[in-house]
């Protein structure tokens, strides 16, 4: 095997899954294996099927109130037993989570070349989000190619004395298939959507469960008071304490509140696309919808995503989200600047960046390869 791709989560399958096909257009099938370590489990089969990425192993290491801590001793364990012993040229990680950063320390310490797609979000504050900024700050220390999704990444990554030689503006690969998933269901009724306006909602955030979330419902509950015809659809995140919150609150509320399963990646395009507005601390959900034209209230302290804060697409209204009603009281009575969306879907790249991706990679593994031949 010359290379090793490592993934857990919805958002690391939806943004490698066109790197992925480039790479393997360009490689044999047996030189690039694809694991998924199960780090979501329901919610990343619901994603692989409306995906084109083909996974040659599921760890399954999921297990019920794992903690981070848990989820890294799990993956390293298991990639060491499993692949150790084939030692790939290069690992490729995408993102933030525990699967990243475990796969990165993995093939850092097995002297694989470890690429980073979306390198460069920082928020500075490793408690904000959390794990995640931790994760992403500590895999660029073992990163041979960082694969920055916008300007401002490799920014943050040069000011971390990472060298300019090994970093590259590829694009949001997130954004590449986004035109044809929404033109899958663009055909369809939209029956299963709320009727009328309605506010599109997502929360999952470890450091937000518990009472900043309670305060989040109870500040949509007055959302719903000033706006007697807003409806809200909720794909609720499997978290049995999301879950537990979400339904205490609006279990009762089916008049104006679709607490739903999540909902797969080209239907919950569609959900963002037709929205009035979203309220989220996700971060994926805070480039789609904004280059989908809705405006999100991006319930956290802090945001990775700055660019789209200073094209007025996407608020922060703190992590209780005390600022929720200003904003949405703006939301409601200003349309959505058209030139401020397509500046910042030009920031992202133009709908190619798992083709820039993955020639960046394998550009990278001929150079180290040439190098080694040649020492
Ligand atoms: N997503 C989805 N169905 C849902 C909610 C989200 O397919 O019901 C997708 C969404 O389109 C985006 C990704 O999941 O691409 C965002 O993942 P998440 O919010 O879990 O993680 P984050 O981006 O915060 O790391």
């Amino acid at each position: 095997m010359s290379g090793l791709v490592i993934f857990g989560t919805r958002p690391e399958a939806i943004k490698l899954a066109p790197m992925v096909a480039s790479i393997r257009d360009a490689r044999s099938a047996e030189d690039v294996g694809v694991v998924c370590t199960g780090q979501h489990a329901e919610i990343m089969t619901q994603t692989l099927n409306s995906l084109d990425l083909d996974v040659d192993e599921n760890l399954n290491l999921m297990q019920r109130d794992q903690t981070p801590m848990e989820v890294v001793e799990r993956i390293i364990v298991s990639l060491t037993e499993r692949y150790a012993s084939e030692r790939p040229d290069w690992v490729l990680v995408q993102g933030d989570t525990a699967t990243a950063f475990a796969g990165a320390l993995f093939g850092y310490l097995g002297e694989s070349t470890v690429i980073h797609l979306e390198a460069g979000l920082r928020t500075h504050d490793i408690h904000e989000p959390w794990p995640e900024e931790g994760f992403r700050q500590e895999i660029a220390r073992l990163a041979g190619l960082h694969l920055a999704p916008f300007p401002c990444a490799r920014e943050n990554l040069l000011a971390e004395g990472i060298g300019a030689e090994s970093i590259q503006v590829v694009g949001n690969t997130g954004l590449d298939g986004q035109q044809a998933m929404l033109a899958q269901l663009d055909g369809d009724d939209a029956a299963w959507l709320p009727d009328g306006d309605f506010v599109l909602v997502t929360m999952h955030r470890r450091e937000n469960i518990g009472p900043r979330l309670e305060a989040t419902c109870r500040q949509l509950v007055t959302i719903l008071d000033n706006y007697p015809d807003l409806r809200i659809l909720w794909p609720v995140h499997p978290n049995p304490k999301v879950r537990s919150t979400a339904f205490q609150f609006f279990g009762d509320r089916k008049d104006r509140v679709m607490l739903s399963e999540p909902l797969d990646y080209p239907k919950f395009l569609h959900a963002q696309r037709a929205a009035k507005f979203v309220v989220s601390d996700s971060g994926g959900v805070q480039e789609e919808a904004a280059s989908l034209g809705t405006r999100v209230a991006i319930v956290r302290e802090k945001t990775e995503r700055p660019d789209a804060v200073d094209l007025g697409l996407t608020r922060i209204v703190s992590a209780d989200a005390s600022g929720l009603v200003d904003a949405v009281n703006d939301f409601m009575a200003t349309p959505v600047d058209p030139a401020s969306v397509a500046e910042w879907r030009a920031l992202q790249g133009d709908g190619n960046a798992g083709e820039a991706a993955a020639a960046a990679l394998l550009k990278k593994i001929e150079n180290d390869q040439a190098v080694r031949q040649r020492a």
